[in-house]
């Protein structure tokens, strides 16, 4: 069986002898696939110090040359992208179109790095008074780390590091260690690009290697995407020891259908946000609000769509969900629907117990819908990350936007409409960090940022966009005079124009 490794200083680190490692699952077939090492704090040093020592090359070298590093990562990124979504649903499970999709949404990130020296270009103010010129630098931190979720393992990295390394820092991820295989790809894409090596490093672990990184002395700045208990520790943790911490947290993603609402955009739309990647998606839909007499309209087409979704292997043709990425995850979805049952919601699909023929040890559930649910149950309350929809009944727009802004998590929201009025003051007065007026999953393009409001993230930064180009660099303003005259002598007040 293999043991997936680190990579650290440009090659592929193989796992300490008698180190801890865990099972990584294929999750459609639920048997180990391989085995992955987990960092400890002494390997998590090691990636640290290389990717220190290849700070002050990599982040001399002009801006334009480390974007044409992204350039030719991304002609690589496409010639190998059926590779990484053939890994993406091996240890994922979600399905291979799915997976490719993953891949491009990631490209576009690479893309929007690949214009580094326009996007870091100061501002430069020409005489401001007494001869002296003003401009601003944007400077890099230095070692950066990214620790990363399940769900996106091609994805969420590419949120992050192309970013940093055009802006001239040098990085350390920390993979999740249920899908780890795609980091080392992608490194090696990277260093086939003719990234110099130690300025992509990979830690794979758990808890153990990201608390090493999140009280490193020579880590600069942590980004993190993944549940919202650990993202306010790994914010909180990070921060005590003078990091800057940007941490994505998780959701409850509400989508508001008013009554005017096209009623097969909307069927189809919540079905794929709902269901699409069995609802591990953190702008996945997973409450329905159903304004005035949307519910009755609405439910019984959901529900016979909800039953008829073709679910089994991600990489088989026609499959519209795949497996859950654990027994250890289906368990938790499942409790869940339990508990929704027992706390007197109805029970209108239930995808408990799926069986998938020739795949019977897989990871499946159904998809599942609970009508009538309750602001106090836990199934609204809390984010389940599987493909279970709740449907609440509101009699009004402003009730809708209401329930949204009363949820501790603010990820993304979504309104379904015919009215432009309603439209707009949806998306002004709701309290989520990302909106979609007839669009489901409102997923922002890689130049505009990516995060949520209230504890659907801890920090001041969102991920991607100009955001991160301010998260990974320091402001400096510079101001300067070359004397023509005598020298002026000393002056005692502010000097003004
Ligand atoms: P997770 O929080 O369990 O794990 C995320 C990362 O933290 C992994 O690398 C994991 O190894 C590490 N980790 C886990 N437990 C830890 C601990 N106790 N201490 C330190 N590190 C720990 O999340 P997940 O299950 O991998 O991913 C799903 C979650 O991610 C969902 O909550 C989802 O909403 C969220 N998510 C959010 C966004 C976003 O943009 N806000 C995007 C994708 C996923």
């Amino acid at each position: 069986m293999v043991t997936i490794g680190h990579f650290i200083g440009g090659s592929v680190v193989p796992p300490a002898v008698g180190g801890r490692s865990t099972e990584v699952f294929n999750p459609a077939t639920g048997t180990v696939a391989a085995r992955v090492a987990m960092a400890d704090a002494a390997t998590v040093d090691a990636a640290v110090a290389s990717a220190a020592a290849a700070f002050p090359a990599w982040s001399q070298l002009s801006t334009l040359r480390r974007a044409r590093v992204m350039f030719r990562f991304r002609e690589l990124l496409e010639a190998n992208r059926a590779r990484l979504a053939a890994i993406i649903t091996r240890e994922h499970g979600k399905v291979l179109a799915d997976a490719d999709g993953e891949v491009t949404r990631g490209m576009e990130v690479v893309e929007f790095a690949s214009c580094a020296p326009r996007l870091l270009a100061g501002a430069h103010s020409d005489n401001v008074g007494g001869g002296i010129d003003n401009w601003n630098l944007r400077q890099p931190l230095g070692v950066v780390a990214g620790i990363t979720p399940f769900n996106f393992p091609v994805m969420v990295p590419m949120w992050m590091f192309p970013l940093a390394l055009v802006c001239g820092n040098t990085f350390v991820l920390k993979p999740s260690e249920r899908d780890p295989s795609a980091s080392l790809l992608l490194a090696e894409l990277l260093r086939e690009a003719g990234l110099p090596d130690g300025v992509f490093n990979v830690v794979q672990g758990d808890r153990e290697a990201v608390d090493a990184l999140l009280v490193h002395p020579v880590v600069q700045a942590v980004s993190f995407v993944g549940s919202t208990p650990i993202a306010r520790h790994v914010h909180d943790t990070a921060a005590r020891h003078g990091k800057r911490v940007q941490a994505l947290g998780g959701a409850k993603n509400h989508m508001v259908v008013m009554p005017d609402a096209d009623p097969d955009l909307a069927v189809g739309a919540v079905i794929g946000a709902a269901f699409g990647s069995a609802g591990e998606r953190c702008m996945a839909i997973s409450v329905l609000v159903a304004v005035g007499d949307m519910a009755d309209r609405l439910l019984p087409r959901i529900a016979e769509r909800a039953r008829a979704l073709r679910i089994g292997a991600g990489d088989e043709a026609g499959v519209e969900m795949g497996p859950l990425v654990t027994a250890a995850h289906l368990a938790r979805v499942e409790g869940y629907i339990e508990r929704g049952v027992k706390e007197g919601a109805k029970l209108v699909v239930d995808g408990r117990g799926r069986q998938v023929t020739g795949h019977e040890r897989g990871f499946f559930t159904g998809a599942t819908v609970f009508d009538q649910v309750q602001v106090q149950h836990a199934i609204y309350r809390e984010e389940i990350f599987g493909p279970v929809l709740c449907i609440l009944r509101v009699p009004d727009l402003a009730t809708a936007v209401q329930l949204v802004n009363s949820h501790p998590l603010g990820n993304g929201a979504a309104c379904f409409t015919a009215d432009g009025a309603t439209a707009r003051a949806f998306a002004r007065s709701v309290q989520v960090g990302m909106v979609g007026i007839n669009v489901p999953i409102p997923v922002p393009m890689a130049w505009h940022s990516f995060g949520g409001w209230k504890q659907s993230l801890f920090g001041e930064h969102h991920a991607c966009g100009d955001e991160a180009l301010r998260f990974y660099t320091r402001y400096k303003s510079v101001m300067q005079r070359w004397p023509e005259g005598p020298a002026r002598g000393a002056e005692f007040t502010m000097p003004v124009n």
